[in-house]
């Protein structure tokens, strides 16, 4: 019951709109952006479409280019919370190629992005929470070419194992996958990044110290002792949302392209099926792109 209350309070569906700055090659064949911030403060972005006529759309909450990944997070971070509260969260970058979803979800090791910093927090949060939980955290990284998954994202699984007040053995074993164990956040960067084959990191038996809080404490009145609940938290980068030219590849490099469009289309009709609402993700900010961004803009209109 306690569950269900706080997930009515946090909503089920959130969309965030990241619009980042046009490149010195947009710059240098004189692009101009499409993307009007005046209304960002209120949730809203506009899209200059031709014939100057401005398409608004509206979102949780918008990323202007000034926004950096500090900002992001956030806004992030309190669903990444929720997953520490037993629930399955998933964040996904949609968008065009080139629009900034690696580095949203991954980041550089100048600015890291979601994901780093969603295990840096997690760590730091289930460490407060140990007097009360005892956490297992289990994270694999996955990049998927397979039809049978969403073919062409890349994406982190964190497998949660909560515990109250009982140590627990071991860490989550995810099928298909190498674990290599982590005891510190300062060793997962490289593990992290994305491009390779499936890889992992394992995880951490987290414990000691700390502070408690009403909410876990009644958390924890929920759980019996020694109970446990698992939780997953996927953060995924999915592949480019244009569709690929069929032309352009053979083989299976042909088969992984129709594959992506299968997947994302697939997707979208699950967005399409959980719609009620309205809301949007924005993308490329140049006007040379402004036919993907708003097919971006308006595959997102259908989520919330
Ligand atoms: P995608 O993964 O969507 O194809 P990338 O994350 O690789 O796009 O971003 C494309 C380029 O734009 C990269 O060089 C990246 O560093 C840069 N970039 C993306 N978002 C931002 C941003 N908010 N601020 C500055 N540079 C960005
Ligand atoms: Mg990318």
């Amino acid at each position: 019951k306690l569950f269900n209350e706080v997930q009515e309070a946090k909503g089920n569906i959130r969309v965030f709109g990241r619009c980042r700055p046009l490149n010195n090659a947009e710059i240098s064949v004189g692009c101009n952006t499409v993307v009007d911030f005046d209304a960002a403060k209120d949730g809203c972005l506009g899209i200059l479409t031709s014939g100057s006529t401005k398409k608004s759309f509206k979102f949780d909450r918008v990323f202007t280019p000034k926004d950096d990944q500090v900002d992001v997070f956030a806004d992030a971070s309190s669903m990444v919370i929720s997953v520490l509260d037993g629930y399955n969260v998933c964040i996904f970058a949609y968008g065009q190629t080139g629009t900034g979803k690696t580095f949203t979800m991954e980041g550089t090791p100048q600015n890291r992005g979601v994901n780093y910093r969603t295990l840096e927090h997690l760590f730091k949060v289930s460490k407060e929470r140990s007097e009360t939980f005892s956490y297992d955290i289990s994270v694999s990284v996955v990049e998927s070419k397979q039809e049978t998954e969403v073919a062409g994202m890349t994406y982190l699984e964190m497998v949660i194992r909560l515990e109250v007040k009982q140590a627990s053995e071991g860490f989550h074993h995810v099928p298909g996958v190498v674990e290599a164990k982590i005891d510190n956040i300062n060793e997962v960067w490289n593990v992290l990044q994305t491009g390779n084959n499936a890889r992992a990191v394992g995880s951490n038996n987290v414990n000691e110290h700390s502070s408690r809080s009403h909410w876990y404490q009644d958390l924890a009145k929920n759980l019996l002792n020694g109970d446990c609940t698992k939780s997953k938290l996927w953060l995924v980068d999915l592949a480019g949302s244009e569709r690929l030219a069929k032309t352009d590849v053979q083989g299976e490099r042909l088969k992984e392209a129709q594959n992506i469009n299968r997947s994302l289309s697939a997707l979208g009709d699950v967005i399409s099926a959980l719609a009620a609402k309205s809301s949007h993700i924005p993308y490329s900010p140049s006007d040379q792109d402004v036919g993907e961004t708003l097919s971006s803009l308006n595959f997102a209109t259908r989520v919330r």
